[in-house]
């Protein structure tokens, strides 16, 4: 426990996107924050409201290797998201899951604070049950494309399981479902931004495969809400627990609401589908809503879609 006067919690990937939010939600809730974050997917732009801040800290840092500070509680987020950026340097991506866990619950360990964990519902794989609940173990293909990415994730759950057994470490895992919303890459090639930013631009919307695979996809605001209500949960509330809004919808409803919040009048064009794409996706966030005080996504998929087309709007 540090001597500070605020609580102070590490964020790791701070400047990304999800991870950009958290920071302001903490500052606003009256913490401090100390961002680390190597920008090896964002940049200083998602966090220059911050800079300058008396309770904001940054330091440029790549978490597989190790790092000493003095914190009172982390929330462990740095992982590159999207299949274009973890399939970038797939090693990079395996090593930041497990290398990048083992230092962060070193630090955890040693400090005697809880260790939040942003888990996917990529470790679901291409589920063959659906929804998905928390006690489903997934259709991971191990050796595939998406393998680096979701492996290690599983690798990471692990491994926050085993620190908490073995060394009664307060940990908190997350499985969080697509997540949307402004500060989103605009070159990621998630759906969600890809469309935003093909329908400002005037160009054909591309959708992979006959768009009628599906996504329940949750606004940022609303998932950061949920990581708070996990992090401030009794110690006994360990998860892995479901984070997303339930409400699916098919890549071509997408599209269509993306044409008309956007006024565009871009035609849509079909791409090959990506291997190992899951064709549904929805959580079932029953457990969330349990543990995590009554939490359920307050924010409508049409209103959510609004706000990050005044984002890229803005932008470009
Ligand atoms: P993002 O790419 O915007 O943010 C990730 C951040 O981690 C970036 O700022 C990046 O520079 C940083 N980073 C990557 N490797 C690092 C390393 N080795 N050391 C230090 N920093 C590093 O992605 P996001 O969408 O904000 O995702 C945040 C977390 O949530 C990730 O762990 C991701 O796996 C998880 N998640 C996100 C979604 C989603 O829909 N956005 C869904 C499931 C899980
Ligand atoms: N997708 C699409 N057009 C795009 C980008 C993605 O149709 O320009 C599809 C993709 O094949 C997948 C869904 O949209 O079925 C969600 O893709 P994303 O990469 O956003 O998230 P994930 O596949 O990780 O859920």
């Amino acid at each position: 426990m540090s001597m500070r006067l605020r609580k102070q919690y590490l964020v790791t990937g701070g400047a990304g996107f999800i991870g950009s939010h958290l920071c302001e939600r903490l500052i606003a809730d009256g913490y401090d924050v100390l961002c680390v974050d190597n920008f090896y997917t964002s940049s200083k732009d998602n966090i220059t409201k911050l800079i300058g801040s008396v309770h904001f800290e940054l330091i440029r840092h790549d978490i597989t290797f190790p790092l000493y500070v003095e914190v009172d509680g982390i929330y462990n987020l740095a992982c590159p998201a999207s299949p274009v950026h973890y399939q970038r340097d797939p090693v990079q991506t395996t090593k930041t899951s497990v290398h990048g866990s083992i230092n962060m619950l070193g630090l955890a360990k040693r400090l005697r604070v809880p260790i939040f964990q942003a888990s996917t519902s990529e470790v679901y794989g291409s589920p063959l049950v659906h929804p998905q609940t928390e006690s489903y173990n997934g259709n991971v293909n191990p050796i595939g494309p998406r393998a680096c990415y979701d492996e290690g994730k599983r690798c990471a759950e692990t491994l926050f399981f085993d620190y908490h057994r073995q060394f009664g470490l307060q940990i908190k895992v997350a499985r969080i479902f697509n997540t949307y919303g402004p500060r989103m890459h605009p070159n990621d090639g998630r759906v969600v931004s890809n469309l935003i930013v093909q329908a400002l631009a005037g160009n054909p919307l591309t959708i992979y495969g006959d768009g009628t695979q599906t996504r329940s996809f949750c606004y940022v605001d609303d998932m950061v809400e949920a990581f708070v209500r996990l992090m401030d949960a009794e110690p006994g509330v360990t998860g892995p627990v479901n984070l997303g809004n339930p409400v699916e919808v098919t890549m071509l409803e997408l599209a269509k609401l993306v044409l008309r919040l956007t006024g565009s009048r871009s035609k849509v064009v079909h791409m090959p589908l990506p291997p190992d794409d899951p064709p549904q996706r929805k959580p079932d966030i029953t457990l969330a809503k349990r543990v995590l005080r009554d939490w359920t996504p307050k924010v409508s998929l049409e209103d959510g879609l609004a706000e990050t087309v005044r984002f890229f709007r803005n932008r470009s």
